[in-house]
């Protein structure tokens, strides 16, 4: 049997799913090099702030919406039949205002709020709210289950999936993704690099990708846990802020959220965004609160803030000849790198066949 030698570049959920699926191939020898590991905490490693929920963005039949389709299962099984992976059912219930149709947030949620969405058919229980249940100011709402992944466990749950599998891990920050194809725990030159890289392929040498804006996320962690997943389609407070809850898994806290600032790099928390944040997930969510309190009925964890790796075209999962190295990349997942992510890993498996059948092709 004949070896393959992979080095997957990132630590992120990208990387970690598509190291996971690789692995499962007995033949591919694989390193995961990376310059953020679970269980770090930096503006520039991005997995780590996400809610992280499923409500799909991509359109009907766009790759994104492809993907997110082709992700739900794995999801699901994981809700179903592994406890440890921090991956449970919730309930979601999502309203639009139609007067945040061209807004930032309205333009982003634009495929979660439809009446009749693509994914109706691929989540349980979806439903649309009836018109006389609707919350004053709402124009629709539609529920249905979804999942929410405690990142915290998820991320190190991923790695130890890998590790079953071999898969090794190194810290290191390379400056050209090329330079990954000589940094396999074997010593051997890798026959690929599977580019995981998230925003840093914005300035990463060999990708250079001016197409990546970082989508600013600021969020409050509480211990509060009003059971169940909300969002609605904007605020009242100014484009590029948001609002949603939802309860991170096995005592993970619950998320409020939240902002969508493009092309904003700043990593610390605003006070005033923060106070903005917790009054409209109260507004929108009121048993996050015993009856008639308000922000200060909220038992607060922390503050934190993500940069959303957001591609102007979707996420680049392609394969690409640099020099003499094949490079498959798997980058640019905006809000959606979880929801996404085993969509993602499976094109990244059927990229990295082509690519290895030249190689064996070569060596006949
Ligand atoms: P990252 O997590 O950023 O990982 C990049 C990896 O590459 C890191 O290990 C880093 O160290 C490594 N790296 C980078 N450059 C180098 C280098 N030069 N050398 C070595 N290593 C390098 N998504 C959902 O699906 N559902 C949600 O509910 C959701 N909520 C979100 C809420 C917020 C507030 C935010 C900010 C994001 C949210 N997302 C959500 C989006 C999701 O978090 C991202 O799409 C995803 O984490 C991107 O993962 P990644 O692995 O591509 O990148």
């Amino acid at each position: 049997m004949s070896t393959n030698i992979i080095v997957v570049l990132g630590a992120g959920v990208s990387g970690l799913t598509s190291a996971l699926l690789l692995s499962k191939d007995p033949a591919n020898q694989i390193t995961v090099i990376a310059k953020h590991m679970p269980g770090d905490v930096d503006v520039e490693y991005c997995s780590p702030w996400a809610g992280a929920n499923y409500l799909p963005f991509g359109a009907e039949g766009s790759r994104l919406g492809k993907w997110e389709k082709a992700t739900w299962p794995h999801l699901q099984y994981l809700a179903q039949n592994c406890p440890d992976a921090g991956v449970e059912f919730q309930g979601a219930t999502v309203r639009v205002r139609n007067k945040d149709k061209n807004s930032t947030t309205g333009k982003w949620t634009a495929e979660l709020t439809k009446p009749s969405p693509w994914y109706r058919t691929v989540v349980p229980d979806f439903a649309n709210i009836p018109s006389h249940q609707l919350d004053p100011g709402v124009d629709n709402a539609n529920y249905f289950t979804s999942v929410c992944i405690n990142v915290a466990v998820y991320l190190p749950w991923l790695l130890s999936q890998c590790r079953r599998r071999g898969v090794e891990f190194k810290r290191a920050i390379v400056s050209h993704v090329v330079d990954a194809a000589t940094a396999h725990h074997s010593g051997k030159t890798a026959d690929l690099v599977v580019n995981c890289t998230g925003l840093s392929s914005m300035t990463l040498g060999g990708v250079d990708d001016k197409t990546l804006h970082p989508v600013r996320g600021q969020l409050v962690v509480v211990r509060n846990d009003p059971g169940s997943m909300h969002m609605i389609s904007g605020t009242d407070d100014g484009d590029g802020e948001g609002t949603y809850t939802m309860v991170r898994p096995a005592g993970g806290g619950t998320i409020l959220g939240g902002s969508y600032q493009m092309d904003n790099w700043d990593p610390n928390p605003d006070p005033n965004l923060a106070i903005r944040i917790m009054k409209r997930c109260i507004e929108l969510c009121p048993s996050l609160v015993p009856q008639g309190q308000g922000i200060e009925g909220l038992s607060v964890i922390r503050h934190g803030v993500g940069l959303r790796p957001l591609r102007e075209d979707g996420p680049r999962v392609e394969r690409e000849k640099i020099g003499r190295f094949w490079v498959v990349h798997n980058y640019g997942h905006g809000g959606y790198g979880y929801q996404a992510s085993y969509g993602c890993a499976e094109t990244v498996l059927e990229l990295t066949a082509q690519v290895l059948s030249q190689k064996n092709h070569c060596n006949l």
